[in-house]
């Protein structure tokens, strides 16, 4: 004899299960997180905000514009993707290495630029993005986004002369059929790292971070995670393991008390879809604590790896306004 039926037991162990999350969500801070995100009306851009969405513009537009789809299958586009990240990081006077290996049929390269720590050189901290974008798109939010946010970080004053060692490093194959294999840039990078012994002590992955919208409903996000967040796409997330919790709350504290933007962090389960969907996932195969910046990529924007992810979709007024923040998250990171 049954006395409860099957899909009745189904919804009670679904009920429980989100208890769960609950329960757990909120005693272990995998969601609860320091201070208040920002809400209201944004202020108005300051200059240096103004001249930092104009610089975005340009890069994005370079990029995803007029270079547009870039990956191993069209290896010109790849190459001058990566020529003119050398050319702009060399611009602002650093000095760039191309770390070449084969995928694909191709010489492929990460571009790394370093800017060594004052105080504590042996502690490293990598700001990363990938440069490739999927077949089939321009990629202008994925990832575009994420290499204009490095190039203009590059060259922020108040990261030249760093505590700890800082570098910005622009990955090729991040995306399929390179992701989360041996052949992925970040994870060549990253293993590099761990073969010469280099203390990696926080890694930020900047993936797509451009796209915006107010509108209610418009953010998405992996079962069951939505109960706890924002369902207006208007906010920068930090997003890591929850092991990486001590970094995801220190980035968010910081940006917090720095930026007049909303944001919202999480310490989540990796195996939750999206978790570990671009090259911080990298390091957290050898190990290294790393987290990734984003907004959220395809629990947002209905351009995600298609054709229609060109420049014109990106909010760049906002997106100076998370660049400003996200630089002096960085400034604290390197602050030790
Ligand atoms: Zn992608």
């Amino acid at each position: 004899m049954r006395l409860i039926t099957r899909p009745a037991l189904k919804r009670i162990a679904v009920f429980f299960l989100l208890l769960g999350v609950v329960v757990v969500g909120c005693q272990c801070s995998m969601i609860r997180m320091p201070s208040k995100s920002f809400s209201g009306p944004l202020p108005a851009l300051s200059p240096p905000q103004e001249a930092f969405s104009a610089e975005l513009r340009q890069h994005v537009e370079k990029l995803a514009g007029e270079i547009g789809e870039r990956n191993v299958y069209l290896p010109k586009k790849l190459t001058a993707a990566a020529d003119y990240i050398e050319s702009t990081l060399s611009a602002a006077g650093h000095t760039v290495a191309r770390q070449s290996y084969p995928a694909g049929g191709e010489s492929c390269d990460n571009l790394e630029v370093e800017v060594l720590g004052s105080v504590w050189p042996d502690e490293i901290v990598v700001i990363g993005a990938h440069y490739d974008s999927v077949v089939g798109s321009p990629g202008a939010d994925d990832n575009a986004s994420g290499v204009a946010a490095l190039l203009a970080l590059a060259h922020r004053p108040e990261l030249q002369k760093p505590g700890r060692t800082l570098r910005f490093v622009a990955f090729v194959n991040e995306e399929p059929p390179f992701f989360q294999t041996e052949q992925m840039g970040s994870l060549v990078y990253a293993r590099r790292c761990r073969e010469r012994g280099e203390r990696i002590v926080a890694m930020l992955s900047l993936e797509s971070l451009g796209y915006y919208q107010a509108a209610e409903g418009s953010q998405k996000y992996p079962f069951p995670i939505g109960v706890f967040y924002p369902s207006r796409g208007d906010f920068v997330a930090f997003v890591g393991r929850t092991k990486d919790r001590a970094l995801v709350r220190r980035c968010v504290k910081q940006f917090r008390e720095q930026a007049q933007f909303p944001s919202e962090g999480g310490a989540l389960p990796g195996a939750l879809p999206g978790i570990g969907w671009s090259d911080h996932w990298a390091f957290w195969q050898v190990d290294y604590p790393a987290v990734m910046a984003t907004d959220t990529a395809p629990f947002r924007s209905r351009h995600y790896h298609t054709d229609n992810d060109t420049p014109d979709k990106l909010d760049y007024d906002r997106f100076a306004r998370v660049i400003d923040g996200l630089a002096s998250v960085i400034e604290d990171l390197v602050a030790r």
